[in-house]
């Protein structure tokens, strides 16, 4: 086993999330805590309208268009309360009682999204993946769309079942899209959406911040009536700042991006990503001890979920894996088995070492 690049008192970290964070990123925050900008005061401590933060956040925002190629026909926030809370947010704002809006059911995340759409108005199933236990998202063919809909609501990356959408839908409502388990993970087409927002623990930063990235002409639409924390254009008004913002996560993202951007953009990020989850997959497909969750044509390069040939040998594995250095392997009780989360900042050297890992657990227990 190669351990070599990981340090001695870490582990490799395969969470769902909260997740692994680029080691210069955690190394650069312990400076920063201490003494951001030589101003004699940690990042923490520092007024959230002050000069050092405003830097923080000029930058944030600045580093996460060159990434995505985000133009200024989008806002870009930075908000609190999880990407569950957009889950209410956009009907609360977006869906009128005699509106209709469409929403495809690909797993745990988007099924939360469309119970809270109900509270609001009118909700159109467009796709339900249910009897397939999720194991694929849907084709063009099987979405079955609304006239008129108030917008078309789907999950990029399903992070329990380990699928995804290879390409955006395509719908003439506004799309929304939650790419909470996959934001920056590839080059994605961000134009063709209206909104698309992300909780930041997966591939961003830790959790407490969300970042959403609304199309100014979309969120002029939002209803002006809801309360003010709730309310799109009262914080867009106010810069993300409309009360004091997680100013520790929006510097934490910040870092992130200026990682990203170190490593080549989304083009480079995506070879890696990709390369990583082939090491998995290889294995998974070269073995019949393994059973992917996923169907093929739509699996994840974040989430690689598979199962052994019993409970029994899954737990087996769990725990010989742990002695070996590797934690968060276990599968969400939806799908069972293993679940591999391999996100941006998760090593290379560490999908290696499953890979092998699996592949001699395969011989002795097969
Ligand atoms: N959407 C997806 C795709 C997720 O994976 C998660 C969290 N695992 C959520 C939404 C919920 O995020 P939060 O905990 O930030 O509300």
């Amino acid at each position: 086993m190669s351990t070599a690049t990981i340090a001695k008192d870490r582990v490799f970290n395969f969470s769902a999330g909260p997740a692994t964070l680029p080691e210069s990123v955690l190394k650069q925050a312990q400076e920063d805590s201490w003494n951001i900008f030589d101003s004699g005061i940690g990042i923490m401590e520092h007024s959230h309208r002050g000069a050092a933060f405003d830097r923080v956040m000029q930058e944030a925002i600045d580093d996460c268009r060159a990434i995505g190629n985000i133009g200024d026909e989008f806002e870009v926030l930075f908000l609190q309360g999880g990407a569950s809370t957009q889950f209410g947010m956009i009907p609360m704002s977006f869906l009128g009682k005699d509106q209709t809006a469409d929403y495809a059911d690909t797993g745990v995340w988007t099924t939360k999204a469309i119970a809270e759409g109900k509270r609001f108005g009118d909700v159109n199933i467009a796709y339900d993946g249910t009897a397939l236990n999720f194991d694929r998202v849907p084709t063009a063919a099987d979405l079955n769309l609304t006239d008129n809909a108030a917008y078309f609501h789907y999950c990029s990356n399903n992070t329990i079942y380990g699928t995804r959408y290879n390409e955006p839908p395509t719908t003439s409502a506004p799309m929304i899209c939650d790419t909470s388990s996959e934001m920056f993970s590839r080059p994605f087409d961000f134009a063709s959406h209206s909104m698309i927002y992300a909780g930041a623990q997966k591939n961003l930063g830790p959790s407490g911040v969300t970042l959403v990235l609304i199309r100014k002409d979309f969120a002029e639409k939002a209803n002006p009536e809801v309360f003010s924390m709730m309310n799109y254009n009262k914080l867009i008004a106010g810069g993300s700042r409309f009360n004091t913002p997680p100013t520790f996560g929006i510097y934490m993202m910040g870092q992130v991006f200026k990682w990203i951007l170190a490593q080549g953009g989304l083009p480079a990020i995506e070879q890696i990503n990709t390369q990583k989850a082939q090491l998995l997959y290889d294995v998974i497909d070269e073995h019949d001890f393994y059973n992917g969750h996923s169907q093929k044509d739509c699996r994840s390069i974040m989430n690689v979920t598979f199962r052994t040939p019993n409970e029994d040998l899954d737990a087996k594995f769990l725990a010989e894996a742990a002695t070996q250095r590797m934690s968060g392997l276990k599968g969400h009780r939806k799908v069972g088995g293993i679940r591999a989360s391999i996100y941006n900042a998760f090593p290379t050297e560490g999908c290696e070492v499953l890979a092998q890992f699996m592949r001699d657990f395969a011989q002795q227990n097969g």
